[in-house]
């Protein structure tokens, strides 16, 4: 059986490197090395750990243009957002090493007769399984609270940026962490579903986390359940992006695209639909159809290109699909809605308008270039729509009114609500998602918690 990995350029679809996926033997070489390293790491005090997280950032910040050219050239990325990737992750690595001592500290609780604390110690190895969408920031957005909190990181990294996962890897070595603590594995893409669930039961492995399609995780959530394992799911969204009546329109319309159109629209954070009040919906839409058609689309190593190809064909036939059948099902086109013809797999920036429930663009989540319109008659409305979504990750509410966007948020399912900006990730706020967008956290203290044991002492 071939185990070939063939990653593409999806600026030109041409072939950019092949990698030899790793069979049962290897797989156990290392999951033995990483489970070994991981019980050493564990006693290791946390200051060291933390001071290993800011060497990282160093690194991360010595090697951004090797990162961002990879990202580049494995998944499409535009330089710039792929150089932003690179410093975010290095400012997440900044946080932890400052806060990550304070947050593991222990915490005395007063109780009669004895000394009782609570302490924050390490699981030991996590499985992570990673997607190619941001391939350093989803990496590091995991790994570094967990290393500082004293683990070991198994990577599976998507196949796509298997060169990604094997620069990643070699920078924590220069950063000063030992080798094998973060191991990534290489497996082709038929041994993933088999390997990941027999990896998710050996005993070596303490808990797994996923950030990816529904699909896989449902799979990793699964094996993780049959062996009563903690995981971690940060899955898809198709977040509301609702402008009031009151809004601030030409803001919220630039806003907007960046909103959508940030990563090619590949990002699960994205706002996908626009759920916008009757009185601004004209003014809005044309303010935010005209943003969309002035935004530069090309090659991805131009600094001024914002739109890149999509980073795989498949993804971008799935776009595809769901624009023709949302136009099947009633929407209407404003801009867009084709492939660019010629070499890579490019895709217009494209609007929907007239989208709602029964449609793929309203009911899916699209991960790419696509934006679905929606008019709402009043803020009750407006609620039922945004709510009307089986995920529920990051909302997004524009007003002059504060508080009104607050109380409408309250009645909204997400992670997160944001009220006059854009969703975004941030080092000192837990990520993460409700219904069918994944659970559990990521980042501040949350997300470093969440990998670990959180253990009752109680002395006399
Ligand atoms: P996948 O969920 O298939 O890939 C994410 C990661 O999961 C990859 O490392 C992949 O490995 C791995 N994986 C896939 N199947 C399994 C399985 N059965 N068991 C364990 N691991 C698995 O996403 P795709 O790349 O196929 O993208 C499809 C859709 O998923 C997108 O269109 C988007 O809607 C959503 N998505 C959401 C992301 C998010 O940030 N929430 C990120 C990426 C995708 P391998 O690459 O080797 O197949």
């Amino acid at each position: 059986m071939s185990r070939t990995i063939r990653t593409l350029d999806p600026t030109t679809g041409e072939p950019t490197a092949t990698y030899e996926g790793w069979d049962a033997d290897r797989v156990e070489t290392a999951v033995a090395r990483a489970h070994t390293a991981s019980r050493t790491w564990a006693l290791v005090p946390v200051a060291e750990r933390a001071a290993r997280a800011a060497d990282l950032a160093r690194s991360l910040r010595e090697h951004k243009d090797h990162l961002a050219s990879l990202a580049v050239a494995e998944m499409g990325k535009p330089v710039r957002e792929a150089e932003g990737e690179v410093e975010k992750s290095a400012v997440t690595a900044e946080y932890y090493a400052r806060q990550g001592p304070a947050i593991l500290a222990d915490e005395r609780v007063e109780v009669d007769g004895a000394k009782a604390w609570v302490a924050y110690e390490p699981v030991g190895l996590v499985l992570a399984v990673m997607p190619w969408n941001f391939p350093v920031w989803q990496v590091m957005r995991f790994a570094v609270p967990s290393l500082v909190a004293g683990n070991g990181v198994l990577l599976k990294h998507a196949s796509n940026v298997t060169g990604s996962a094997l620069a990643l890897q070699d920078l924590f070595v220069e950063a000063g962490f030992p080798e094998h603590l973060v191991t990534a594995l290489v497996l082709a893409d038929t041994d993933v579903p088999d390997t990941t669930a027999r990896l998710i039961e050996d005993d070596r492995v303490a808990a797994v986390t996923l950030t990816g399609s529904n699909r896989a995780g449902a799979a990793v959530g699964a094996a993780a359940g049959r062996a009563a394992k903690k995981s971690v799911l940060e899955l898809g969204g198709s977040d509301a992006f609702v402008v009031l009546d009151d809004a601030d329109v030409e803001a919220a319309a630039a806003a907007a695209v960046k909103a959508r159109f940030t990563n090619s629209g590949q990002s699960c954070v994205c706002a996908k639909r626009f759920v916008v009040a009757a009185p601004v919906a004209d003014a809005f839409t044309a303010a935010f159809v005209a943003g969309v058609e002035a935004l530069r689309l090309g090659d991805p190593r131009e600094r001024h290109t914002q739109i890149g190809p999509l980073a795989r064909d498949d993804l971008r036939a799935a776009i595809q699909r769901q624009v023709e059948d949302s136009l099947a099902a009633g929407a209407r086109l404003l801009t867009g809605g084709k492939p660019v013809p010629g070499d890579g797999f490019f895709y217009r920036p494209t609007v929907l308008a007239d989208t709602g429930p029964g449609m793929p663009a309203f009911d899916e989540e699209t991960f790419g270039p696509l934006a679905a319109l929606t008019v709402a008659r009043d803020d009750d409305h407006a609620v039922r729509l945004a709510d009307a979504s089986s995920y529920g990750l990051g909302l997004s509410i524009w007003t002059a009114d504060p508080d009104r966007g607050v109380a409408l948020a309250r009645r909204i399912t997400s992670g997160a609500a944001f009220v006059n900006a854009v969703v975004a990730s941030d080092p000192r706020l837990p990520f993460g998602g409700t219904k069918r967008s994944g659970y559990g956290r990521e980042l501040a203290a949350a997300g470093i918690r969440e990998f670990t044991n959180t253990r009752t002492y109680w002395v006399t």
